[in-house]
């Protein structure tokens, strides 16, 4: 609903309506500091779904007037995706795109005695604000200085004779008032980092406080949707579009979304790098979007997600377990079924001549022919997942052992082992085991079990090497990592720091490369970072996709497929708690 005191002269509604036309405008802000992460995949959806659903449009706004903290890279990254997420902006602006409006809006009011420049420190402004140690609230000298001196002040900080921290200019507001709000904000520090975009033509920049209300009044947002940690700067949002008399958009808010098991600040982020557990804030842990993204997260599950959360207003820490059903759910529809192997174990079917070849159909995805198929062939020597194989058996375990028989999916006989092959170390190398046809006239009962393969036919560029196969755990071992109750050591001490396993002699079957070569252009250019699309399921493993530390050769064509880099990483396991 919205709040707060929403009168606005009827000429300037007018101005307004003749732009909007009566339709929603909204924005979504981000400060280009950093990734973006799931929590603002709520404020994307509400921002741009708000207006949809009403037939407006939404903005993207980059709320970069901080130029200590703002970087090109987030800004690209930003755009990328708000894009990879489905959504497009009408337009894309920036907040400094107004730094000569603003600074014409702060002389309009000063000139209304609404604004005066302040020399004093930042801590003597905190103690100014009062408190139950600090004692009551008082006014600083400067407040009551003369229009005229604050005017020519504000120019001097414009035109650099001030230091960083010499003088602010300040909001003359009400100090009476019970919404520390309203006490006098800063509205323009002085500044000599130079911005990313309008370099050093200016050395002071506007506030969050000054410039957020100015901008979306600039933009003829109708509604501008924030997190509840804003409610008590709704009053100065408003105070400010009334003082310079401009045109003012209603403020909403809704409850930040956090989920458990992760922190999403980046500072911390950072910390958790400079330990060395993660190289980089897309680390597929991370619940950043890039991160996400290159884990293989589609971006409609993580819609679908926040979509099922709604609009609420309460801050709210979701278990994770929820996006990963969404996760799941998705791609238990949209991924071809492929076999591969994480450790292998080499089986020689002993009664198969050496020459022995088949080809064997597979569905991409059984029950959906619109997936299409593929051969693989079925031969000698193949690999089973050396978890497969156990030589101590206990009563409810069905795959292979010695003497033991066992299925092989998408294969018409199971097999037996009948011999095992060690090295000098007395590890298990080889299974002998026999194939099952009963071409010998004897029968194998019926297998309990069905376990995964991968042939051994170089003639067939089988198996697809894996260079390496990634798996994830949390990474952080609580579910609410900051909780000083739970985590006593702090937060950074949760830190998992066994959360990544890693398969370097994985090997797929040759439908892998079909399912590359579909989904990941050829001749791929410079600009392609993640490799979106490219996801499989390996039965009974997990959802895969394609690292972007993968390296593909220009041409998909057979031939060249040895020399591709394959990086995968291990989306989601098959079911929950498989991967805790
Ligand atoms: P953070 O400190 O996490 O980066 P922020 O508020 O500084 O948060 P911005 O990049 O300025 O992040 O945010 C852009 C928009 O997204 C803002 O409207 C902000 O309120 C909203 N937003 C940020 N984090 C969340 C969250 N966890 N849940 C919902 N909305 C969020
Ligand atoms: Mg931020
Ligand atoms: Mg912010």
């Amino acid at each position: 609903k919205p709040g707060g005191n929403k009168q606005i002269k009827p000429e300037l509604m007018e101005e307004h309506l003749k732009f909007s036309k009566g339709k929603v405008i909204t924005r979504f802000p981000p400060e280009p500091n950093g990734y973006l992460h799931i929590g603002h995949v709520k404020a994307i959806n509400i921002n741009f779904g708000y207006a949809k659903v009403h037939g407006g449009s939404c903005n993207l706004r980059y709320d970069d007037t901080n130029p200590e903290a703002e970087e090109q890279e987030y800004i690209d990254s930003i755009l990328e995706t708000v894009k990879w997420l489905g959504f497009t902006p009408k337009n894309i602006f920036y907040a400094s795109d107004y730094f000569d409006q603003l600074y014409e809006l702060a002389i309009k009011l000063i000139k209304k005695g609404l604004g005066y420049v302040c020399h004093c420190t930042g801590e003597e402004i905190k103690k100014q604000r009062g408190g139950e140690e600090r004692g009551p609230r008082y006014a600083c000298a400067h407040r009551d200085r003369p229009i005229s001196e604050s005017l020519e002040e504000f120019e001097n900080m414009k035109n650099g004779k001030y230091k960083e921290g010499e003088a602010t200019l300040r909001m003359k507001m009400d100090l009476t008032d019970g919404n520390p709000c309203m006490w006098d904000l800063v509205a323009y520090r002085v500044l000599y980092t130079p911005h990313h975009r309008t370099g050093d033509k200016w050395c002071i920049y506007p506030s969050y406080d000054f410039a957020h209300c100015l901008c979306d009044s600039i933009e003829n947002i109708s509604h501008s949707l924030c997190t509840v940690e804003f409610i008590l700067a709704r009053q100065s949002y408003y105070w400010l579009c009334d003082a310079v008399e401009v045109y003012k958009p209603v403020q909403w808010e809704y409850g930040r979304l956090n989920i458990t098991n992760t922190v999403l600040s980046k500072r911390k982020l950072l910390k958790v790098r400079d330990e060395g557990v993660i190289d980089s804030l897309d680390d597929p842990r991370l619940y950043t979007l890039p991160a996400l993204r290159r884990r293989g997260v589609p971006p409609e599950s993580i819609n679908a997600f926040v979509r099922e959360l709604g609009v609420s207003t309460s801050t709210t820490v979701i278990e994770v377990a929820r996006l990963e059903k969404h996760i799941r759910d998705y791609l238990n529809e949209y991924a071809p079924r492929l076999m591969a192997v994480l450790e292998p174990l080499k089986v020689t079917l002993e009664n198969l001549p050496e020459s022995h070849f088949e080809e064997i159909e597979l569905p991409f995805k059984p029950r959906d022919p619109s997936f299409g198929s593929h051969k693989v062939p079925f031969t000698r020597t193949l690999y089973i997942d050396a978890s497969d194989f156990r030589e101590d058996i206990t009563p409810n375990y069905y795959r292979l052992a010695p003497g033991k028989t066992v299925g092989l999916l998408n294969v018409p006989f199971p097999i037996t082992c009948t011999e095992i092959k060690k090295d000098a170390d007395g590890n298990v190398v080889e299974l002998v085991c026999r194939y099952e046809d009963g071409k010998d006239g004897k029968k194998a009962s019926k297998p309990k079990a069905y376990i995964q393969w991968v042939a051994d036919c170089p003639e067939r560029n089988s198996p697809i090497r894996l260079n390496e196969v990634r798996i994830f755990k949390d990474l952080f071992n609580h579910s609410n990592p900051q909780s000083k109750e739970h985590v006593p050591g702090g937060w950074l001490s949760d830190v998992n720091r066994n959360s990544l396993e890693v398969y370097k002699n994985a090997i797929a079957e040759v439908g892998l490369w079909d399912v590359i070569k579909k989904n990941i252009p050829e001749n791929k250019n410079e600009r392609l970072i993640y490799y979106d699309g490219a996801r499989v399921q390996f039965i009974r493993i997990g959802y895969f996709s394609v690292d972007k530390d993968s390296l593909f050769p220009d041409s998909f064509a057979p031939e060249h497929r040895g020399s591709a880099k394959i990086v995968l990483n291990r989306t989601i396991a098959l079911k929950e708690d498989v991967n805790k």
